[in-house]
């Protein structure tokens, strides 16, 4: 057990032209993984592990103001 997934989200941040908002937003993710899955004789199954192969972020929303698009500014990762 590693206590976790081990998916880590993009380092991208994002920034609201609207309200300033640098904290909460929606983001619709298209995700491609590779997952190793881990069976048991009774059918459980647990993923032990997930490699993310292809990562497309399709949308991100501001949850305060609910602006989208090109009012959303993308900051560079640290
Ligand atoms: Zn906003």
């Amino acid at each position: 057990m590693n206590g976790g997934s081990g998916v880590e989200a993009s380092a991208v941040r994002y920034r609201c032209d609207g309200c300033g908002n640098l904290t909460r937003f929606d983001v619709t993710v298209t995700r491609r993984t590779k997952e190793f899955r881990h069976f048991t004789v009774g059918g459980e199954v647990e993923i032990e592990s997930v490699d993310i192969l292809a990562e497309d972020t399709e949308s991100v929303a501001c949850r305060w103001c609910g602006a989208s698009g090109d009012r959303i500014e993308t900051l560079p990762a640290l």
